[in-house]
């Protein structure tokens, strides 16, 4: 028998009761708010238009539809984390408060 039962009994234990299906459950849902709120965030995009037209001047590979994208709808914490991931910089080079507010 499991001596506690939430969260730790569903994920690492398997158990199945109620009141760890529903701790379970508790947890999926903050986790959705938290990819909710994220997802509303849209950070400035002309600093990393900056940043990856010279990256990508140096290698002949303009991404000016993706740019105007960004002018349109901002750029995601996701995107910008991506690029930043692909050209070896960390997020907070560009955006050392939108994207920290982004991550909280
Ligand atoms: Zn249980």
């Amino acid at each position: 028998m499991l001596k506690v039962h939430g969260r730790t009994g569903y994920y690492q234990h398997g158990c199945r009761c109620d009141v760890c299906c529903e701790a379970a459950e508790r947890n999926r849902a903050k986790n959705r708010a938290n990819r909710a709120a994220s997802r509303a965030i849209r950070l400035d995009p002309e600093p990393m238009i900056a940043f990856m037209r010279d990256k990508y001047d140096q290698r002949g590979l303009p991404r000016d539809r993706m740019f105007e994208r960004w002018r349109r709808t901002g750029l995601s914490i996701w995107e910008c984390d991506r690029y930043c991931v692909k050209y070896g910089i960390h997020p907070l080079e560009l955006y050392p408060y939108e994207f920290y507010k982004g991550c909280a």
